[in-house]
């Protein structure tokens, strides 16, 4: 369900007037196709790498969360397969797109079925969690164009379901995220069996050494789309931290949801078991809300996020296995009820918001035990986020302050009104022993750099 016309700034040609998806050389039907999707002008990454798609080159592409890219590669591709090459075979597939998630996989296949609405190809989507012999099915007349999870893509070929000789091209959708969750040795396993001659496109909101390295390794003379600063999250989104004690976070959040009248909220939870007890508490205090994450069965996964984006519930608790390219139409706030260990998990869940040109809130409820991950994200966005104490809420455990530069700049300060028996002995036993906080310091913290041939990492967030 693609949302509509109000994302890019008009985009000037060269010849100064405004670009417009027909002077990018798409064919009618696509035109007719984003003309009812109300796409009026592209984005920046849509008008750079449609030529190039078209033009039959490999990308590496940059570009924010919410930007467009999902057409920026989808468009030329259906061009590309409607105008080029031979008729899909029994089995086989012409393009293949491959993504971390299988809600993302879900998504990515909505919006390339709108945009392909008037062409003769086939489109379909593959991932796990559900039934593998409907895909099988589905695959025996051939595909023109697969969206697919790793793990689910590899079972269907090692299966004989599937069949590369005919791939003209490889689409790696979140490529860090990929990584991020493991599917190093099945993209490794993948890649192996395609046609070494084939394009490729590669795209991803930040960009880690691993993904270079990777890139290196797989494309041939990329163009280099960077449409936005590297790791800089919207400027849309006003982001900023509420300092609270740890155990105090669930009745922060609930005072918070009262006292400033939020609307729809997407949480995320660093665990299944946070999710879970978020969830539960918000329930037993009325509130409309679901949770997901890596435990749930697909189809309830799927259940919640799409309840969620028909606003039939207020607030969606997740892992982060939600927080990347899901598109929610005009999601207003995004809560951080914990900071994200990989700070880049920071840039694509407040993505979820001020997508498609609208504005965004992002709040981050942060403990002192997270202080080296809030310097990691703030090193990270080149950013120092503003704070502001909820008055009811100051914390007995000060949260260091920490700026862009990687540096914690001072130590917990003693709390203003400590009561003389318990906080006292909590803090002073925190300051005098020189105890750590639960994450332990690091100079620049937090994101261990794998390469792109170690094993596989944890699969569900
Ligand atoms: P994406 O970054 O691909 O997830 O896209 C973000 C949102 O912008 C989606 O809701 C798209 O349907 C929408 N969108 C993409 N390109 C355009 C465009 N050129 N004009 C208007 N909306 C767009």
């Amino acid at each position: 369900m693609a949302e509509t016309g109000k994302l890019a700034p008009l985009l000037i040609s060269l010849d100064g007037t405004v670009m417009t998806f027909a002077k990018l050389g798409l064919i009618e039907p696509l035109l007719r196709a984003l003309e009812h999707l109300n796409y009026t002008t592209p984005t920046p990454v849509q008008a750079e790498a449609i030529p190039a798609v078209l033009a039959g080159r490999d990308l590496m592409a940059a570009a924010q969360t919410g930007t467009g890219k999902t057409a920026g590669f989808a468009l030329p591709l259906l061009q590309r397969l409607t105008m080029e090459g031979e008729k899909v075979t029994s089995n086989s597939v012409r393009a293949l797109v491959l993504v971390p998630t299988r809600e993302l996989a879900e998504q990515v296949h909505a919006n390339i079925s709108e945009y392909a609405e008037h062409l003769p190809l086939r489109t379909y989507a593959v991932y796990g969690g559900v039934s593998i012999n409907p895909q099988m099915m589905k695959l025996r007349k051939g595909i023109d164009l697969l969206v697919a999870t790793p793990g689910r893509l590899l079972d269907l070929f090692r299966q004989n379901a599937v069949k590369f000789s005919q791939l003209q091209t490889l689409v790696l959708d979140e490529a860090d995220r990929m990584l991020d969750l493991g599917f190093a040795d099945e993209l490794r396993s993948i890649y192996a069996a395609l046609p070494a001659r084939r394009q490729t496109l590669l795209f991803s909101a930040t960009f880690s050494d691993e993904i270079r390295l990777m890139a290196g390794q797989m494309l041939n003379d990329p163009l280099s789309v960077e449409v936005s600063p590297r790791n800089v999250a919207a400027s849309s989104v006003k982001q900023w931290v509420v300092p609270v004690d740890k155990k105090r976070k669930p009745e922060l959040f609930s005072h918070l949801l009262r006292k400033q009248r939020w609307k729809q909220v997407l949480v995320f939870a660093k665990t299944r078991n946070g999710v879970d007890q978020l969830v539960e508490r918000l329930r037993g205090q009325g509130v409309n809300c679901d949770g997901i994450h890596g435990d749930k069965p697909q189809a309830t996964r799927q259940r919640a996020l799409d309840s969620f984006k028909a606003r039939e519930i207020q607030i969606l608790v997740a892992t982060d296995v939600a927080a990347r390219g899901l598109d929610i139409d005009d999601l207003p706030l995004v809560v951080n009820f914990d900071l994200p260990i990989v700070a880049e998990d920071y840039i694509h869940r407040i993505g979820r918001t001020g997508r498609a040109g609208a504005t965004g809130e992002a709040i981050s409820l942060v403990c002192a035990d997270e202080v080296q991950l809030l310097s990691a994200i703030e090193t990270l966005t080149r950013k120092t986020l503003p704070r502001h104490e909820e008055p009811d809420f100051v914390p007995e455990h000060r949260v260091p302050l920490t700026d862009a530069t990687g540096q914690v700049l001072k130590k917990p300060k003693k709390p203003k009104k400590p009561k003389e028996s318990g906080a006292k002995g909590k803090l002073g036993r925190w300051m005098d022993s020189g105890d750590t906080p639960a994450v332990a310091p690091q100079a620049k913290p937090v994101r261990k750099v794998p390469t792109f041939n170690t094993g596989p990492r944890k699969r569900k967030p």
